[in-house]
């Protein structure tokens, strides 16, 4: 038989197929070593078949992998292929999204550990009455059947060992999975679905549209539906992918999962090691484990059958790759969920403006969760005007309103977490004294300073300013560039509350492969009064002696220079909000801003999500910002100057023709310098597009692909987050 193989080496020029020898009983999806080039490399079989255009004297042997089955699946191969050609990349690189990067290198080693098993019962033994160790390790054994002999070692020093000599014991090796859960706690509660819960599950399951948008408050019980649909499905032998944003810093959500599915959930997240990610991966394939719980990669599990797809807090960011392929999880998931024909079900407190709209305009099903479990109020959000504070001479990082909520929350002995936005932290201009921040005259969109060049810069235009030394609104000189640290917040908060337990959790904090879990397992353990944080505790967390929540810097996401910010701020201030009073005891929330008029921020204060969406909306139709429009950056970048700006050049005016050719489908183009002229001492540079029809896409695609060498990477962004 001869098979056509993709050999696994993401150069552009051997992005194709080769033909090879292959044993008969080969099949698709295979893992090979194929000679090559004077190596063996690493391959897969896509494809098998009798005949070759290649002469008998030139064919080479492929060797298979020894799998216990064929690592791809031929849903997986399917979808390689469309995502091959829908993204333009060389088939291999699609490829390793589906399988784990370990299983590629062949570095892991399968862990094997003894077990001793008894060959002749006690009674029959002949132990001297000194051996307590032999005979206790006989008894263990004679109760307990096989038993690792680790556990034996240490609880009976030497027996086994000797219980081997005399032939009354047998030792054999085995392979064990990896269990990454052991210390997780295995409590399981079951619950009853509410009345507003089981309505979603019936509705998800009777309503006839492939995608379902779950659009509850936080603390509406979303997560038990989804555990529903998910064990809904187990009994009918069918198959389950979870997706969350980031689950390592989720260690409830863990520990939920694995109490109520055990083993029949494999779950992959950051936090594993290489081999036990490599076990979990298997243990999917081989149909051991049903349920596949991760983070976006997780949708490219080997599982087959899927009876549902979900994906939580859908609005997240987390949820497009940044590296290439370039994929959005929602499409690959939507492809994967037609393919089985079963459900793609969407939950979010707030939605993406995107998403919204397609739920509104009918295309996706909408089911509304618009009440906590057991009603608990969400918390009241107050305004603390940052101006007014500045004007009193504050100039701390704690409004007058905020400390003496924190005061009564350490009085009472509750907790309080705060939580400082420095994802906004984009050298954004704001006028400390009228909260006047410097924007685009073309985009309205914040700009960004850039201090090599001296000047105030559009990320979406190119346009520059010149930097202010003093507010054009206000006249003011007090103007900020900058956020503060968490660093320097705890500091502060220390000498505020001497006698005060902080935390701190940021990015410097967390290292390690348990950072994230020991910060919050000894917050969640009332170790800590305080907790002082970035982004990462703004997630589903679920600490019930919560009752205050402060925000120190709400603007800074603001105006951080993307048209979402507007969106991205209503979403985390809500998440953020959430932690606050999950439990008995009634939840407060301070805001600080320099613009409390702003809407996004009013509408947050009264969790008003459909009022957000309305204005937010009629913003971007206004703007032709997405959804009514398409932003593409082709980002060209290399090492060596000279070959980066041929690539550009190439490439530039390929999208030129394009775009003279289709003047119609363009809102906006032009070529630049990337805002970050250089990263990783790679050139970058940039072509910028608004498109008001997406049809010419796969030519923008194709231009790219051309221009792409060896040295200079052309890639494609669609709608990205960042656009430094
Ligand atoms: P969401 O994901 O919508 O923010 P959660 O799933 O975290 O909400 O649920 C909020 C709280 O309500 C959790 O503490 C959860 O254990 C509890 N809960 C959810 N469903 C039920 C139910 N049917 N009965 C009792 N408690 C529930
Ligand atoms: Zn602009």
């Amino acid at each position: 038989m001869i098979a056509e193989v993709i050999v696994d080496i993401a150069a552009g020029e051997t992005d194709r197929i080769f033909d090879y020898l292959c044993d008969d009983d080969t099949v698709a999806g295979t893992r090979v070593r194929a000679p090559f080039g004077g190596k063996t490399v690493p391959g897969f079989v896509m494809r098998v078949k009798t005949t070759t255009n290649v002469p008998a004297n030139k064919l080479k042997k492929v060797l298979p992998c020894p799998d216990e089955l064929p690592a791809l699946t031929p849903e997986c191969l399917a979808l390689a292929e469309k995502l091959t050609a829908r993204y333009r990349v060389p088939k291999a690189l699609t490829l390793r999204l589906f399988l784990p990067a370990e299983m590629r290198t062949g570095k892991v080693r399968e862990l094997t550990k003894n077990y001793a098993s008894l060959l002749v019962p006690v009674a029959e033994m002949q132990l001297s009455k000194t051996a307590k160790n032999q005979r206790g390790a006989a008894e263990y054994l004679q109760q307990n059947g096989k038993t690792d002999c680790a556990y034996l070692n240490n609880a009976f020093p030497g027996g086994v060992a000797a219980l081997e000599k005399k032939g009354y014991v047998a030792i054999t090796k085995e392979q064990i999975l990896r269990d990454p859960y052991k210390d997780v706690s295995q409590e399981h509660v079951t619950r009853v679905l509410t009345a507003d819960q089981q309505r979603a599950v019936e509705i998800i399951g009777s309503d006839e549209r492939t995608v379902q948008l779950l659009h509850g408050v936080t603390g509406s019980g979303k997560t038990e539906i989804y555990l529903s649909l998910i064990a809904k499905c187990l009994k009918e032998g069918k198959s389950s992918i979870f997706l969350v944003p980031e689950i390592s810093l989720t260690p409830q959500m863990l520990a939920q999962l694995r109490a109520r599915f055990g083993k029949q959930a494999a779950i992959l997240h950051s936090g594993l090691s290489a081999g036990e990610r490599f076990d979990e991966w298997w243990r999917l394939r081989t149909g051991e484990a049903k349920i596949a719980i991760g983070a976006r990669s997780a949708i490219f599990s080997p599982l087959e059958n899927l009876g549902v797809i979900i994906i939580d807090e859908e609005h997240d960011s987390s949820y497009s790759s940044e590296t290439a392929p370039r994929y959005n999880t929602f499409d690959v998931a939507l492809l994967r969920a037609k393919k089985n024909g079963c459900k793609l079900v969407l939950g979010s407190a707030t939605p993406s403006t995107d998403t919204y709209k397609r739920a509104k305009d009918g295309e996706f099903s909408l089911i509304r969760l618009e009440k906590r479990i057991n009603k608990r109020p969400l918390p009241e959000i107050v305004i603390a005007d940052m101006r007014r504070e500045v004007r009193r001479g504050n100039n701390t990082a704690f409004s007058g309103a905020l400390k003496e909520e924190i005061e009564k929350c350490l009085t009472e002995g509750n907790q309080a977490i705060l939580f400082l936005n420095r994802r906004g932290y984009s050298q954004t201009v704001i006028c400390k004294e009228c909260g006047y921040v410097a924007k685009c005259e073309a985009c309205d969109v914040s700009l960004t300073y850039h201090r090599e060049e001296n000047c105030l810069k559009c990320h979406y235009c190119g346009m520059k300013y010149n930097p202010l030394s003093a507010c054009p609104e206000c006249g003011g000189v007090r103007l900020t560039y900058a956020g503060t640290g968490t660093q320097r917040i705890a500091a502060e908060l220390q000498k505020l509350y001497p006698a005060a337990r902080i935390l701190r959790m940021d990015n410097d904090t967390t290292s390690g492969k348990e950072g994230h879990y020991k910060i919050l397992k000894a917050f969640g353990e009332k170790k800590a009064d305080i907790l002082v944080g970035t982004q990462m505790i703004a997630k589903g967390h679920d600490f019930p002696s919560v009752t205050l929540v402060g925000i120190l810097d709400a603007d800074m996401s603001l105006h951080f220079s993307d048209y979402r910010s507007g969106e991205r701020t209503f979403q985390l201030l809500t998440q953020v909000a959430g932690r606050s009073g999950r439990a008995e005891e009634k939840g407060k929330v301070v805001l600080q801003t320099f613009d409390p008029e702003n809407d996004v921020l009013r509408f947050a204060v009264r969790y008003d999500y459909e009022g957000f969406y309305e204005n937010e909306i009629s913003l971007r139709a206004a703007m032709a910002f997405p959804p009514f429009s398409k932003i593409v950056r082709v980002l060209v970048t290399g090492e060596d100057d000279k070959k980066t700006i041929e690539a550009l050049r190439e490439v530039y005016v390929a999208l030129e023709k394009l775009y003279t050719d289709n003047p119609e489908k363009f809102l906006f183009f032009n070529k630049m310098r990337a805002p970050i002229k250089r990263i990783q001492n790679k050139h970058r540079y940039q072509v910028l597009m608004r498109l008001s029809d997406t049809s010419v896409l796969p030519e923008i695609y194709n231009a790219c692909a051309e221009a792409r060498t060896r040295d200079v990477l052309v890639s494609v962004e669609e709608n990205p987050t960042n656009l430094s």
